[in-house]
């Protein structure tokens, strides 16, 4: 069985969809293993998207997402990685297929609603940058 971090981004917690986005995950038959609520630090949100720094939107992205408050979670189930991001829909909102959570709720391509872990080893390491393992059930 496969974890994934998923993350409710600021613009979909100011938009009051915390429970809506939670219920298509339960419908979805994802298990929340983990979760909190935290207002990201620069510090916290430049390390969380390291892999990012140097490019053209790294400082739009990381003003995004201290800009208010997010959730973060693991979620866990079969393939959990990539049926999550299948739920997500595109990065780019233009591209989005309707019925995901970025073509309801993004409202630009930085502004997107949600995140999910990319593969195996990402979800590993952003999983352990907000959870010690006693806070994962
Ligand atoms: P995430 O990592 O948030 O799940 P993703 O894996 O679909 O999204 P990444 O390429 O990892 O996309 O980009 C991380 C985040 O940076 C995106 O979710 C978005 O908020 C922002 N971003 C990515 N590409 C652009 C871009 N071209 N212009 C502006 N913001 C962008
Ligand atoms: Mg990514």
């Amino acid at each position: 069985i496969e974890q994934t971090l998923s993350i409710i981004k600021p613009n979909a917690v100011k938009k009051n969809i915390i429970g809506f986005i939670e219920s298509r995950l339960e419908q979805a038959r994802f298990n929340i293993v983990a979760i909190k609520m935290i207002h990201l630090t620069r510090e916290q949100a430049e390390g969380f998207y390291a892999e990012h720094e140097g490019k053209a939107f790294f400082d739009r992205l990381i003003t995004f997402m201290t800009s208010g408050p997010v959730v973060v979670q693991v979620l866990e189930a079969e393939n959990a990685i990539s049926r999550y991001r299948e739920i997500m829909g595109a990065t780019d909102l233009s591209k989005a297929l309707a019925g995901t959570l970025r073509y309801d709720f993004a409202d630009n391509v930085t502004e997107n609603a949600v995140h999910g872990s990319d593969s195996v080893e990402s979800a590993e390491r952003e999983i352990a940058y907000f959870f010690a393992n006693n806070e994962i059930f």
